[in-house]
């Protein structure tokens, strides 16, 4: 048994006998994990957290090499993100960035940069304005962490790659889409011309949609902090890619009912 010290985000916890819990984590070091922590719950509790949902922790465990359920001995809160306790549409935004990853990673599978980008997108919901986007641009970047980054080079149909150079950004797109491209959730990411007519799903998105899509995924990741996408953008690509998300993840995210309903709320005043 290993003893393993690292920060970790708590994803949800749910109750266990009278007075201890199950944790589940994602960790910088050793990825998802599921904990177990006797006795936090008692009131003579001698952790220095309750590991509460959406707070970063400092903690040690014993990784269990045959069982997937680890013991936590210590756990210390580091950080809370206090406006995302305070604030309901600041809260269903994270609380749905943290669902991404519950369905989406392996358990006990490291990926410190994914641990990172979450770190940074909680506190970009705090200080940020409008909380939708840094939970677009972290969905983005984590689908592309993860291995599920949209086809956005060649026809996710067919192959065919096309370059076009537009002033300023290189896209490697397809001709037959100048102006407007064709995403498909469905195939995976840009049909060309000749398949557009076999995916009856095809969603356009702008070339400037497109660039940020690029970006985001790209190389030249500087941080979350460095992206801002205009309202226009967001919309446009807030629908085809959860519904990518969902295609591609098989996951269920029942965070985005939530979502949903505050958006129509403040669409209707
Ligand atoms: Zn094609």
């Amino acid at each position: 048994m290993a003893i393993i010290k690292t920060q970790a985000i708590v994803l949800k916890t749910k109750a266990f006998r009278e007075t201890s819990l199950i944790a589940t984590l994602l960790t910088e070091s050793n990825g998802r994990i599921q904990v177990l922590v006797k006795g936090i719950r008692s009131k003579n509790n001698r952790y220095n957290s309750c590991l509460q949902p959406l707070t970063l922790n400092k903690i040690v465990f014993y990784q269990k090499k045959k069982s997937d359920l680890h013991l936590a001995t210590q756990c210390e809160l580091i950080k809370r993100f206090e406006p995302l306790h305070k604030d309901l549409v600041k809260m269903a935004y994270a609380s749905f960035c943290l669902e991404i990853i519950d369905r989406t990673t392996q358990e006990n599978d490291p990926n410190a940069e994914l641990f990172r980008l979450l770190v940074d997108t909680l506190r970009q919901i705090c200080t940020q304005k409008d909380a939708e986007n840094p939970a677009l641009v972290f969905q983005v970047r984590a689908l592309h962490l993860l291995g599920f980054m949209p086809q956005l080079k060649f026809c996710s149909c067919c192959g065919r790659e096309v370059k076009i150079h537009t002033p300023g950004v290189r896209i490697h797109a397809l001709r037959e889409c100048v102006g407007k491209f064709s995403f498909s959730p469905e195939s995976g990411g840009l049909v060309c011309g000749a398949c557009l007519r076999k995916d009856s799903k095809v969603q356009p998105i702008s070339k400037g949609a497109l660039a940020s899509l690029l970006h985001i995924g790209g190389k030249e990741w500087e941080g979350i902090g460095r992206f801002n996408l205009s309202k226009k953008i967001i919309d446009e690509l807030k629908k085809p890619i959860l519904d990518f998300t969902r295609e591609h993840t098989q996951a269920e995210l029942r965070t985005l009912e939530f979502i949903e309903k505050i958006q129509s709320k403040q669409l209707n005043g």
